[in-house]
This record gives structure tokens, C-alpha cells and sequence, in this order.
């Protein structure tokens, strides 16, 4: 790396409904392998491609606010959850870019589910002009693109060198070797809804705040 103290921001949108262990722990290793030195969660509000959270955007708050505790890597910023409007990422990319300029490395993180289904974001094309693309493993997922035409745009932008993403403000897609972990906010609910433990899955202070709130049974 170019410098020691890099500026490349990252950025790690989703839903959080709630935040899980299969969020929080590959991304920590993620940071370990490309040198970030802080990481931003972004819960988003009302996903565009997706259905309604549960959890309101509060709890989903508090719960990303309780699983951060004490983990100096992870800040939250909650501007997707001000907006009552879809949270469209390359919207919010593009509000980022004015306010950090157009030189600054930029990354935003999703797992490789995300990596497979992102033709389908709005404006998904405009997405690496703005950012880089830091992709976490995730268990279930295949690793090549659904198309050969979506193969070669990985191909065309996919870098291994760590170097890029800090020098670079935007355009390579990293695929990090990241520890896998087969959780889900799916399941997660799914079990709790059975009455299930899920102690391994989450962090013990989301678990509990889950408990208090009576969320998802
Ligand atoms: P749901 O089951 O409700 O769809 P989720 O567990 O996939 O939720 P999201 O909040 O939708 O969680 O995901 C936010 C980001 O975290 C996405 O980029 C997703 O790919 C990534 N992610 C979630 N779980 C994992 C996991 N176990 N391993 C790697 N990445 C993950």
C-alpha cells in the first residue's frame, strides 16, 4: 500500500433484519486482508428488490448499534434509514462522492449473493464508477457469473492486487478470500419464529435485545 495510513472508505450496505455473526465476521477478516482501516454499516430502509423488513428501522438500528459495541472497525451511518424514499445504493454512492470528491478510494462490501444478483440493482452499470466492489464468500453460492456476458464484466474488472483499491477511487471488484459462514437473516428468523436458539448465529446483546422486543416470533 502506497500509504500506511490508507483513506479508502468502505461501505456495507444490507438489511440487517437482524445483523448476524454471517455479517459481522467475514467482514472483519475481509478488513484484516485489504487493510481497512474502518468500516461503515449502512442499513438501508426500504430495499427496492427485496421484501419489508420486520424489525422496523429502529430496531434494525439498535440492533447494528448493540453488535458494533466495542468493535472500533465498525461505525454505523443511518441516512438510508432518515430517507422514506427506496434506498437505491448508487444513489447513495453518488451523495458520497460529493461529499468525499471524486479522487478518494471508495469501497462498498456485499456478499457474493449480492455479487451474483447485482444486474439486477437500479443502475447497476453506474455502480463501479462510483465504487469498488469488495466481495465476501458466502456458503451456497457459486463462484462464476450466471452469464457469459455477466462473466466478462467480473473478468474485465476483477483485481487480486490490494494496492489498486487503495490508489484507485473506484472500478475493480475484489473477490476476498473470506471465511465462510452459512448464516442467514432468513434462517435466523425462521428460527427464532420456532422458538429455536441461535445463540452461534448472532451476538449475544442482539439476541438478547431480540428477546426484550419479542422480535420475530
Ligand atoms: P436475508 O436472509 O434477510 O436475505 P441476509 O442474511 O442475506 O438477509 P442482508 O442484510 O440482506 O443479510 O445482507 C447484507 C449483506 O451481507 C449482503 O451483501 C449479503 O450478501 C451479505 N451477507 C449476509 N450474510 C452473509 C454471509 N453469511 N456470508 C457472507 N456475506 C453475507
Amino acid at each position: 500500500m502506497a500509504n500506511s495510513v490508507s483513506r479508502l472508505t468502505a461501505l456495507y450496505g444490507g438489511t440487517f433484519d437482524p445483523i448476524h455473526y454471517g455479517h459481522l465476521k467475514p467482514v472483519e477478516a475481509l478488513a484484516k486482508q485489504v487493510a481497512l482501516q474502518q468500516v461503515t454499516i449502512m442499513p438501508n430502509n426500504v430495499p427496492p428488490h427485496r421484501p419489508q423488513p420486520l424489525a422496523n428501522s429502529q430496531q434494525r438500528k439498535a440492533m447494528v448499534e448493540l453488535a458494533i459495541a466495542g468493535k472500533p472497525l465498525f461505525r454505523l451511518d443511518d441516512r438510508e434509514l432518515q430517507r422514506e424514499t427506496p434506498s437505491y445504493t448508487v444513489e447513495t454512492l453518488e451523495q458520497l462522492r460529493v461529499e468525499i470528491g471524486a479522487k478518494q478510494p471508495l469501497a462498498f462490501i456485499v456478499g457474493q449473493d449480492s455479487l451474483l444478483n447485482l444486474q439486477r440493482w437500479h443502475r447497476w452499470e453506474t455502480l463501479l464508477t462510483l465504487c469498488h466492489l469488495l466481495v465476501c464468500q458466502r456458503p451456497g453460492y457459486a463462484l462464476s457469473m450466471d452469464t457469459p456476458e455477466e462473466q466478462q464484466w467480473l473478468d474485465k474488472h476483477q483485481t487480486t492486487s490490494v494496492d489498486e483499491l487503495h490508489s484507485l477511487p473506484a472500478g475493480r471488484i475484489y473477490l476476498a478470500p473470506t471465511p465462510l459462514y452459512d448464516i442467514s437473516a432468513t434462517a435466523i428468523r425462521q428460527r427464532l419464529e420456532q422458538h429455536l436458539a441461535c445463540d452461534d448465529l448472532l451476538p449475544p446483546a442482539v439476541a438478547e435485545f431480540i428477546r426484550q422486543h419479542q422480535l420475530y416470533c
